[in-house]
């Protein structure tokens, strides 16, 4: 400790979740005086964020877990806490495994050393223009090969006055727009009291005065309701850019991987959402590889991707998850070469797809909210998700610019700001 006060140090891998649960606590301590420190030996408080997706991800907990063992027995007074997707309810065996970790806390709940759970609500005071708000926790779908609801447990979600309470706040702070989290967001509010959903929260949040966008992630194509693609097309806020996964183009392995679709479901709906939703951009997530996936399976995907022409294709290879019942009851048979030419395959297609698609663009003026500056250009993204680059000296952040679009790429655009509108 260097003052009056701790320091601490935040160490967090995973996905967008972990990520702002990392910035609340991070500010919830700073709301207490605690300062923050870049190294974990300085720390007087350390919180490993932890997220156990993948089992390589597991790996890196552990070994961090067990590399911070010789400085819990040097640094006696210090704080060591472990929270995120590796904690759930029985915390029995995880005190038993790592003995040197002082506190294992569920995501979301208040550090447990800590006397002012209110607090937890505390907000970053120089929040990015571009936040995150967790509106729902654990998912209750148990896909075959995912381990999170095995220890992110069951949905629960918040209710809209506290998020919108809090949209309020972070708007108040400079926001001006916000990505509302969840592992599966379409089933928001079926476990609070009047039973409201995404459609009525992004109603409620729509009203709020200097918010200019809201986004929303991950939806679940068996969960996403016609009303909330109407909400989508007529509340003004809300970006016109949806991430919703597939994963597979075959019938047989969305079954197996227990995705309560099928493919001709997948394709009505993106037509429902294209036909309700003009200029709508989609995201969707694909793995390959899964156990038993034939050559003719894995041709339905890339069937499905070049006929759906997605905006972003997030493509991943198949690997046993521990705790899950694929890597159970299924032979993970697909050789790593076999896998990794998919992926390419997929990959490429994607490539031709997106540089195709964001060609279109060159020559338009498109709206931008800038987010950051990374060098010497500002970044900022349209409302359908495009990332976008220009070099101007002077200060943009957190505005809403138009900018003319020069050079495209599959992944990124860049163009000159037009300030003369
Ligand atoms: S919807 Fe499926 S993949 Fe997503 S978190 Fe839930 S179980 Fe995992």
């Amino acid at each position: 400790m260097r003052g009056e006060m701790p320091d601490y140090y935040i160490w967090t891998i995973g996905c967008q979740m972990n990520k702002a649960e990392s910035e609340r606590l991070g500010s919830f301590f700073e709301h207490l005086g605690y300062r923050p420190t870049d190294a974990a030996e300085n720390a007087d408080v350390i919180v490993l964020n932890s997220c156990v997706v993948r089992q390589s991800a597991e790996n890196r907990v552990v070994n961090k877990i067990r590399a911070l063992q010789s400085f819990a027995r040097a640094h006696p007074g210090a704080t060591l806490a472990v929270t995120g997707c590796l904690v759930n309810s029985d915390t029995t065996r995880l005190k038993k495994e790592f003995p040197h970790v002082d506190y294992f806390f569920k995501p979301g709940d208040c550090p447990p050393w800590l006397e002012k759970p209110e607090a937890i609500l505390a907000l970053p005071q120089r929040p990015s223009p571009a936040t995150y708000v967790t509106i729902i926790q654990g998912c209750d779908n148990f896909c075959s090969y995912c381990i999170v609801p095995y220890r992110r447990g069951r949905e629960v979600s918040r209710t809209i006055s506290e998020i919108a309470c809090e949209v309020k706040e972070l708007v108040r702070r400079g926001v001006k727009e916000v990505t509302l989290l969840g592992q599966n967001v379409d089933s928001y509010g079926h476990d609070l009291p009047d039973k409201p959903d995404l459609a009525d929260l992004l109603e409620e949040l729509n009203k709020i005065d200097g918010l200019v966008r809201i986004r929303f992630l991950t939806n679940h194509p068996k969960d996403m309701s016609d009303k909330l693609i109407g909400a989508i097309a007529r509340l003004d806020r809300v970006c016109e850019w949806i991430s919703l996964p597939v994963q597979s183009g075959s019938d047989d392995i969305l079954k197996l991987m227990r995705r309560g679709y099928t493919a001709a479901q997948y394709r009505q709906m993106v037509k429902r959402i294209r036909d309700t939703v003009p200029g709508v951009a989609l995201s969707t997530d694909i793995i390959v590889g899964f156990p038993s996936e034939t050559e003719a399976q894995f041709q339905e995907t890339v069937n499905l991707l070049a006929a759906l022409r997605f905006d972003t294709v997030h493509v991943a290879v198949y690997s046993p998850r521990p705790g899950t019942s694929a890597s159970r009851e299924l032979e993970d048979d697909i050789p790593a070469a076999v896998k990794r030419e998919r992926l390419n395959i997929i990959e490429q297609l994607q490539e031709k797809i997106a540089a195709e698609i964001n060609g279109q663009l060159l020559g338009t003026m498109a709206e931008i909210l800038v987010e950051s500056r990374v060098k010497d250009k500002w970044q900022g993204r349209t409302r359908t998700g495009k990332l976008v680059f220009f070099e101007d000296s002077r200060d943009f952040l957190g505005k809403l610019v138009s900018v003319r679009i020069e050079k495209t790429s599959p992944w990124s655009l860049q163009g000159t700001v037009d300030t003369s509108k």
